[in-house]
């Protein structure tokens, strides 16, 4: 591949993801402006962090890429798609974690104390209580 072909590729590839991510933003919302509606509630159930929920399926697709490697070839869905997915669920977290806070910023339970940089809705300690951020820091 030249690189005039690959520049070519490039932008052929971006579009097709920009495509894809915009069809599939539909189903991330489920109707609801937030774009990360379908991530902050399985978040939520999970007692994770919607960043933690996303890299989930952003490793699903990275399997399919290892499976891709090691066998030649996914059963489900092209190995082009897989990676398209791959790289909207890199945008994805990129967007997100651009949207919060510095990472100097610190959470704090108000039930057990427990503190961290990640933005858990209940806390991962305790499991029932609620992450405020701690201002003395
Ligand atoms: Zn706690």
């Amino acid at each position: 591949m030249t690189p005039e072909e690959f520049s070519k590729y490039a932008h052929a590839r971006m579009a097709k993801e920009l495509d894809i991510l915009t069809k599939k933003g539909h189903d991330y919302t489920q109707g609801s402006k937030d774009r990360y509606k379908n991530f902050n509630d399985l978040a939520k159930e999970l007692e994770l962090s919607s960043l933690a929920v996303m890299f989930i399926f952003f490793k699903k697709h990275l399997d399919s890429i290892k499976t891709f490697i090691k066998h030649g070839a996914v059963e489900s869905e092209d190995i082009q798609d897989r990676i398209a997915d791959a790289r909207n669920y890199l945008l994805l977290m990129g967007a997100w974690i651009s949207e919060r806070p510095s990472k100097d910023v610190v959470y704090i339970c108000k039930s057990c104390k427990y503190s961290t940089h990640v933005d858990y809705e209940t806390c991962p300690a305790c499991r029932q209580g609620t992450m405020v951020v701690n201002e003395s820091t």
